[in-house]
């Protein structure tokens, strides 16, 4: 690339060069300079990184070890605890408010006497 870089098109080499920190400021610029006037080269960028992501390096192993020590730590479980629970109690309401207008109906129905529920039935029927 490098030195007729507005001529030629940029190639997987120089992607690898830009991939290995191995440009100078100046290649660098103009790799960068190219890449952002010349579509082309943009998505063949894109494309080599895309396709170099699958090399990306290994976390560390200790990591997943350090991610199940602190989901046990106390303030970790009684967040999730907390989230937990609070989900219960939403559902207990819920379930109250459904339970109590339920039997305010049928409550209601019983208590009517046969007068007022022939007067309810009129008004339905004829109005
Ligand atoms: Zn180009």
């Amino acid at each position: 690339m490098t030195t007729e870089l507005k001529n030629i098109h940029l190639s997987d080499h120089d992607f690898g060069a830009w991939e290995q920190g191995s440009l100078s400021d100046a290649q660098m610029e103009a790799f960068l300079t190219h890449t952002a006037n010349c579509p082309h080269c943009a998505d063949a960028w894109f494309a080599y990184m895309n396709h170099h992501e699958e090399h990306l390096p290994e976390p560390p192993a200790y990591l997943k070890e350090e991610i199940k020590e602190r989901v046990h730590q106390p303030d970790v479980v009684i967040a999730q605890k907390a989230h937990t629970t609070s989900k219960r109690v939403q559902l207990l309401i819920y379930s109250l408010k459904v339970g109590v207008a339920l039997a305010a109906s049928i409550f209601m129905l019983f208590a009517m006497d046969s007068q007022m529920l022939d007067q309810i039935t009129n008004f339905i029927i004829f109005r």
